[in-house]
Order: C-alpha cells, then sequence, then structure tokens
C-alpha cells in the first residue's frame, strides 16, 4: 500500500526529508497538497490567511511543483479544506500504509498536524514527521530558563557552534505512484486575481519555483563578491532575492548553507562576504525561533511599555503611505516597488517601516498587514519580527529613539538617485543633490524637471524635524513602563 507524502511549505523535490523517505522504501508514493482555509487553529487570531501576493506565489510554486512531479512520473493531488480530515480522508481512500511530512515549528501548524496524526492513529495509519523547514530546530537552542534566545548576536553563534546541518537530500529520481486520484483544479481555488488581475508586475519580476531558486542561488554565489557593502544598496542588483523561494521552501537553508560553504572554500578570499549572507539568512533562523516561542508577535509587542504607546489613527496618512505618495522619495520608492513587484529592498523596508511608525505615528501592526498581503515573500516570523525590531518594541530591537532620516538615508544608499528616478518616475530628472529631498528645489529647478510639488509629486506629509521630535514625545510617555 502506498505512503502519502504531505506538502505544505516545502514546496520541492530535493532536500525534501518526507518525499525522499517515503521514495526511498520503494512503496508507491502519493503526493498531495492541501489548501486549507478552514482549520481553526489556521484562522485568526491564531494564524492568518495568506495576502494576495502570497497566493499568487503559491499558484505558481504549485504548478511547477506538479510539472517536476509528473517528470519523475509522480503527480500531485490537490485537495481543499481542513488538513487533518483531508489528508486522512484521502489515506483512507487510497489504503495508505503511512502518512509523511515535514515538521513546521509553528504552533498552529503543529496543531493541525497534531489533529492529523491522532486522526491517522485512529485508523491504525503510521505517521512520520521529518525536519527539512530549519537549519537548527527551536528545541536545541535554549537558555538556562528552557526559553529561546532573544538577542541574535549569542544566538547565531550557538547555531554556528553546532557545525553544519545534515546534507541536503538528492531528489528521487523516480516515482512509483498511482494514477488517476481524483484531484481539484488550480484555477479553481481562485488564488490569482482575475478583475482586477493585479499580478503583472509580479509575473515580470519573478520566476517561482523549485528550479528557478535553485538558478538563482547559484547566479547570485557566482558572483556574491562586494555582498556584505552592496546589499545595503537598493540602487544595486547586490542580494541573493531568494526570499520568497525560501518562504515556500522551494530551497532549503540547508541546501543555500552547503551551496555557501562550497562557493566559500573554492573561493576563499569571498569568506567575508559568505559570512554575512549566511547571517541573513540567520535572521530568518532567529525569527522563526522566536516565533516559536510567541505564536502571536504579528499582534503582541515583545516589549510590554509599547502596549501603552499613543498610536495614531490616521486613515489618510496610511493611505498616501500604502500608495507611495508620503512626499519623501526614498519612501514612496520603496512602497511602489513593493506594490509592483512583490518585495523591497531590506534597508528600505527599514526605511519604510520606521517612517509609518515614527514619522507618522501609527501602529506597526498596520504597516506588518500591509506588508503580509502584499509581499510575495510574507513570512509568519520574518516579518512581524523585522517590524516589531523596527518599532522598538521587539527583541533585541533597534531603540526606539532612534528615528532614520529618510532623507540623509537616501543620500546614503541611493546616492545618485537611480532607485528613485526607477519607482518614483516623476522625480526622474531632477539632479542627484535634489533628487531626495525636492522640496528645497528652486521653482526654476522645479520647472525644469516638469515637476509641480503639491500637483505632479506631493509635498511632505510631515516635516522631518518636526515628526521625529513628535515621535521622541510620543515614546517618553512610555519610557520605563515595563
Ligand atoms: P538576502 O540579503 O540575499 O538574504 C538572504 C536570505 O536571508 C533572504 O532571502 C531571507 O530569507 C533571509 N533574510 C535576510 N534578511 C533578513 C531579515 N532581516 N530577517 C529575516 N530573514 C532575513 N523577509 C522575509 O523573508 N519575509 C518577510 O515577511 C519580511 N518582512 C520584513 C519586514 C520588515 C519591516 C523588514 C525591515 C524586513 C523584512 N524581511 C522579511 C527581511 C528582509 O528584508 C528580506 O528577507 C530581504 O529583503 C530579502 O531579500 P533577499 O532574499 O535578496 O535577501
Amino acid at each position: 500500500s502506498p505512503i502519502i507524502v504531505w506538502f505544505r511549505d516545502d514546496l520541492r523535490l530535493s532536500d525534501h526529508p518526507a518525499l525522499h523517505e517515503a521514495a526511498s522504501s520503494g512503496a508507491r508514493v502519493v503526493c498531495l497538497y492541501v489548501l486549507d482555509e478552514q482549520s481553526r487553529a489556521l484562522k485568526p487570531p491564531a494564524a492568518r490567511p495568506l495576502g494576495g501576493a502570497a497566493r499568487w506565489w503559491l499558484a505558481q510554486s504549485l504548478r511547477a511543483l506538479g510539472d517536476s512531479l509528473t517528470a519523475i512520473d509522480g503527480t500531485l493531488v490537490l485537495r481543499k479544506g481542513a488538513a487533518a480530515d483531508v489528508v486522512a480522508g484521502l489515506a483512507r481512500e487510497v489504503n495508505a500504509r503511512a502518512v509523511f511530512w515535514n515538521d513546521i515549528a509553528q504552533a498552529p501548524h503543529q496543531a493541525v498536524a497534531g489533529d492529523l496524526e491522532a486522526a491517522l492513529a485512529r485508523d491504525g495509519i503510521a505517521s512520520q514527521i521529518f525536519s527539512g523547514d530549519l537549519l537548527v530546530e527551536p528545541s536545541a537552542i535554549r537558555n538556562k530558563e528552557n526559553r529561546g534566545l532573544r538577542v541574535f548576536t549569542p544566538f547565531w553563534r550557538r547555531v554556528l557552534g553546532l557545525g553544519d546541518p545534515p546534507r541536503p537530500l538528492p531528489a528521487p529520481k523516480k516515482l512509483s505512484s498511482i494514477a488517476s486520484i481524483p484531484s481539484e483544479s488550480l484555477d479553481d481555488w481562485d488564488l490569482e486575481p482575475t478583475r482586477p488581475d493585479w499580478a503583472g508586475g509580479l509575473r515580470e519580476s519573478w520566476t517561482p519555483g523549485e528550479a528557478a531558486a535553485q538558478a538563482r542561488l547559484k547566479t547570485f554565489l557566482d558572483d556574491i563578491g562586494g555582498y556584505a557593502d552592496d546589499r545595503d544598496r537598493p540602487d544595486r542588483d547586490g542580494t541573493s532575492r531568494l526570499s520568497p523561494h525560501v518562504r515556500f521552501g522551494e530551497i532549503s537553508p540547508r541546501q543555500v548553507w552547503h551551496a555557501a560553504h562550497f562557493a566559500a572554500a573554492q573561493h576563499p578570499r569571498l569568506a567575508g562576504d559568505i559570512d554575512k549572507f549566511l547571517s541573513e539568512l540567520g535572521w530568518r533562523e532567529f525569527c522563526r525561533h522566536l516565533l516559536f516561542d510567541v505564536p502571536d508577535m504579528a499582534e503582541r509587542n515583545l516589549q510590554q511599555q509599547f502596549d501603552a504607546f499613543p498610536w495614531k489613527r490616521d486613515v489618510r496618512a496610511l493611505k498616501a503611505w500604502q500608495r507611495g505618495h508620503t512626499g519623501y522619495p526614498i519612501v514612496d520608492a520603496g512602497m511602489r516597488e513593493l506594490w509592483h513587484s512583490g518585495v523591497m529592498h531590506n534597508r528600505v523596508r527599514m526605511v519604510v517601516a520606521s517612517f509609518l511608525v515614527k514619522h507618522l505615528l501609527i501602529d506597526w501592526r498596520a504597516g506588518e498587514q500591509w506588508f503580509w498581503d502584499t509581499l510575495v515573500d510574507a513570512d509568519a516570523g520574518s516579518n512581524p519580527a523585522n517590524w516589531q525590531w523596527v518599532a522598538g518594541s521587539g527583541a533585541d530591537a533597534a531603540p526606539y529613539f532612534r528615528v532614520f532620516n529618510p532623507i540623509l538615508q537616501g543620500e546614503k544608499f541611493d546616492p545618485d538617485g537611480a532607485y528613485v528616478r526607477r519607482w518614483v518616475p516623476e522625480l526622474a530628472r531632477l539632479p542627484d543633490d535634489l533628487i531626495h529631498q525636492p522640496w528645497t528645489a528652486t521653482p526654476i529647478e522645479l520647472a525644469g524637471a516638469g515637476i509641480e510639488l503639491g500637483k505632479t509629486y506631493p509635498q511632505p506629509i510631515v516635516e522631518h524635524k518636526q515628526g521625529r521630535e513628535r515621535a521622541l514625545a510620543a515614546y517618553a510617555k512610555i519610557r520605563g513602563k515595563d
């Protein structure tokens, strides 16, 4: 009798421990993906449905996975419903001997998996759970109080101290599968937008799927020299752009780790860049470990004093920020990049997040939710953890009183204004020294660049110095209230 492999955020064939084990057993293998919008554990407040951009990615990634499985004589069965019922139901349907899956170390997912395990046990069907989503399981890194670490540097030192993670497993070359198991159609799942179809920018920017993820990693590592410096420059193509691939498990962190170490061994002069790159992957790991300890991290301030923060409810300002109409070119460029391509450069994510939370005094949760809906890499750990980091309410956070100056950030990290010109084309004709602060241009300079401030491009929504002072005054009200 067959083994079912239940796919979740691991939409790949290589380094997929559950699939590898099932294929190696010689049994017939049924590959299953369940679109679960019904399990109680996956509904708010415990978890959130996928955002719009992530749903688009999921559809493409499932298509790519289905094609890869077909190429090795397998098929991907698609079903919708509460996963525990659906998987256990299919197990009965095909008379499965076992169900295999890779763990996701997140409370809501583990709750669903726990229900499935119990349902299978009642039917006398075995379940086997593997690890493949993280470099190190949260249980392996605890402090004396048996809590996860709250500071990144010691956390990452502990991870590095554990040595190399297991080597990645090869993809199965051939599967022995069962023909004609009823499957739903991806087109009926409404994962992709139709009216209006806003996904043109995503299609233009990305090729989801395992093959594209592997190709991206290779291209990036072939040219990683300078990453440690270039990674902060939104005007350069200096980072891996792997985040959505990693988010959907099209590539595993272990594969990235080992490929990076292989590159470092071949080119020792790149060791600094490669260590920096791996430490960024370490941040993903850190955020996931935090989430394991604090499942409601998207809701709750990690530092309690922020519960009393006097956030402003300002729908107009929020909307201006979302649409990239704040009057600060670097902020607007970032927000428009996000809307178009489903990602934003990391440096600019920090700038726009700081701007929302500090200059506009809007609750970080409103920004986190917008990112959740618009990012193709929207991640239950990395998104809230980074938002809280910027807001100052998080673990190992930037102190609230450190307010990013959006003009200086622009001038430092986009010195020629190339990034702003790309995403805010109405400013393209301004000279470099004015592009990050168009309001300082003379009327003649503005006219020369074809700009009418307040009409073709907005005046700053808040003056920087005033915004900064207001933020510090708000912070003074909660300071020391922990
Ligand atoms: P690279 O520099 O090539 O980094 C390699 C990998 O490391 C990334 O693919 C990603 O998996 C991981 N990584 C890098 N930086 C971080 C970080 N600060 N935190 C966690 N993981 C990191 N990243 C997400 O994957 N999902 C999110 O929802 C997300 N939300 C964010 C929200 C805010 C406010 C901020 C400031 C950052 C957020 N990040 C998030 C982190 C970071 O911006 C992206 O991971 C990065 O921009 C992805 O680009 P890259 O793959 O080219 O990165």
